[in-house]
């Protein structure tokens, strides 16, 4: 990714809704996916990669599944890459069978047993076999965490970040460990902005709290009041949806 590139998506993300590398991270597997889809559902690098890890992880093979659906209104992409999984564990799963077929032993089923375990796991590709979509996020997450912790203490960017909704709980552990090996003068950035939305979350969700209360229940609540219990679940668990 070209330098100026990640600093203006960073800045766009910080002015939308939300964790803006949880936006950035799913966008770019987003991104990935549709890559498959629309250009290399046949070429070999890539399906070699999908073999490693046995397709996707749940959210992963269902997203491809729905933007397939959604797009195309069809599911030939998706046929074919699951049509040639389905060949290599049927191979595996029949040469097995035809083994014990031929061998009696008592100690073959379990001998079998175990290496169709084995082969079946998801890190049959030596340490390869993580879904290759989490593996494409992972790596730009970190790209743009390494970017956000370098420019953080610049007073623009620092602004930017300010106003933005912040970082979930996760990104923000992760941007620690980041600020703290590259960048130590952003750690009390993200430590003090962090502290600054989590009280102003604090107040809302007690507002939002009350106003249920038998005292308070014809009370009106704000936006903000009313969006705070989510807010709460996005800076826990992450966004669970960014980049629709
Ligand atoms: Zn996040
Ligand atoms: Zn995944």
């Amino acid at each position: 990714m070209q330098i100026d590139l990640i600093t203006l998506d960073i800045k766009l993300a910080m002015r939308e809704p939300g964790c803006p590398i949880c936006r950035l991270r799913q966008r770019t597997e987003k991104r990935y996916l549709l890559g498959i889809l629309r250009e290399n559902v046949n070429d070999s690098a890539t399906r070699a990669k999908i073999s490693r890890s046995w397709g996707f992880c749940p959210k992963h093979g269902w997203q491809l599944q729905h933007l397939e659906e959604d797009i195309w209104h069809d599911g030939l992409g998706n046929a074919i890459i699951y049509q040639d999984l389905t060949r290599q564990v049927i191979s595996w799963l029949g040469s097995f069978s035809s083994v014990q077929e031929q061998v009696q032993s008592e100690r073959l089923p379990k001998k079998i047993a175990g290496k169709v375990r084995k082969f079946l796991g998801k890190s049959a590709g030596g340490g390869g076999g993580v879904c290759p979509a989490c593996a494409m996020g992972a790596q730009s997450e970190r790209t743009y965490l390494e970017w956000m912790a370098r420019w953080l203490p610049q007073p623009e960017f620092r602004d930017l970040y300010e106003s933005s909704d912040g970082l979930c709980l996760d990104h923000l552990r992760y941007a620690l460990d980041i600020a703290e090996e590259k960048n130590p003068e952003a750690v009390g950035i993200l430590v003090g902005t962090a502290l600054d939305k989590l009280r102003t979350l604090d107040e809302r969700l007690e507002e939002y709290i009350g106003k249920h209360g038998w005292h308070r229940h014809t009370e009106e609540m704000s936006g903000e009041e009313l969006a705070s219990w989510k807010k709460a679940v996005a800076f826990f668990s992450g966004e669970e949806n960014a980049c629709p």
